[in-house]
């Protein structure tokens, strides 16, 4: 398995390109924006000329796409890529969408006689340059082991989460837990500064206290405070806070799906939703910060 094609290069899908050329695979690659494609060839990549090209001649395929729709529309349908990949190719879809979607887009592979794993990431863009991601696997174990030596080239930890869809699920209830915790954080370090403490001090007492969490540890959001942080350079790049509220609805409709309660990650997507609103969108998510600080 060592001609690859890789379809979505933005800020995840990109350096997770580059660290597979850096592993020895031969990777082809297609991106709508152009100069994506242009990066990558830059570092050793082939440029194909759509997603069609991309998947010709290759052992397995692999597409980091915003959302449903896009990877839907990318596989599906009469012009869909399931029809144009050789059969026996496996398949490996990293973005995180609806887990029906997955089941949707894997049962369809199945009958064009390809298999599919959807391989959802942890570890943002500073884990997907660095190929520490966590990879969270749903699908056939046969299928896994077969996209392992790729994972690991990409990543450094690969759980299975169960059948197709279930790394969906798996990586839906982290984000939704990693909303609580980066929005409760940042209300926790603002009364805290509102009452005349140092940020960086508080932070480094609940780091090692009963409020410690992966925010305090790796991605403060308050600015100043962890120099490799987002917050530290005015929010820019990493984890999108459209994305946040594109996955906070994805556990909201699993909530309903299954009449679970889930009053906190509720909360936690109201809050996404006003901060996007209020011009937030397009920055990092540990931006919710700004959604408590007073002018
Ligand atoms: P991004 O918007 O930076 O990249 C998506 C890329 O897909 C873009 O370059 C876009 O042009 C391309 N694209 C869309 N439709 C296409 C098509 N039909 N053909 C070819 N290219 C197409 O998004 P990202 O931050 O790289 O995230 C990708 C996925 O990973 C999302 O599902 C996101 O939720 C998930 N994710 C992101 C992070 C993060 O920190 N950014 C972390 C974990 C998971």
């Amino acid at each position: 398995m060592k001609n690859v094609g890789f379809i979505g290069l933005g800020n995840m899908g990109g350096p997770m390109a580059i660290n597979l050329i850096k592993a020895g695979f031969s990777v082809s690659v297609f991106d709508l924006v152009p100069t994506s494609v242009e990066r990558l060839t830059a570092a050793g990549a082939q440029a194909a000329a759509s997603a069609e090209a991309a998947v010709q001649n290759v052992d397995v395929v692999i597409s980091m796409l915003p959302a449903s729709k896009h990877v839907e529309s990318l596989y599906l349908g009469e012009a869909g890529l399931l029809s144009k990949i050789a059969p026996g190719t496996l398949i490996i879809d990293s973005s995180t969408i609806a887990p029906e979607s997955t089941r949707k887009v894997a049962d369809a592979a199945k009958a064009h006689g390809l298999s599919m794993i959807d391989a959802p990431v942890s570890g943002g863009v500073a884990g997907a340059q660095g190929g520490t991601l966590t990879f969270i696997v749903g699908g056939s174990d046969t299928a896994l082991a077969d996209a392992r030596p790729l994972l690991e080239a990409m990543g450094q930890n690969i759980f299975h989460a169960g059948d197709a869809g279930a790394g969906q699920v798996a990586k839906i209830c982290n984000n939704m837990l990693l909303s609580v915790l980066m929005s409760g954080t940042a209300e926790a370090l603002q009364l805290g500064v509102n009452n005349g403490l140092d940020p960086s001090v508080l932070s480094e007492i609940m780091r090692k206290s009963s409020g410690g969490n992966w925010a305090l540890e790796v991605y403060n959001p308050f600015p100043g405070v962890m120099e490799t942080a987002p917050a530290s350079r005015d929010y820019e790049g990493g984890f999108l806070v459209d994305l946040m509220i594109k996955d906070l609805g994805l556990a909201m409709a699993s909530a309903l799906d299954t009449g679970t309660a889930t009053p906190m990650g509720s909360l936690a997507r109201s809050l996404y939703v006003a901060h996007g609103d209020n011009g937030f969108g397009q920055v990092d998510f540990s931006s919710i910060q700004k959604f408590f600080q007073r002018d």
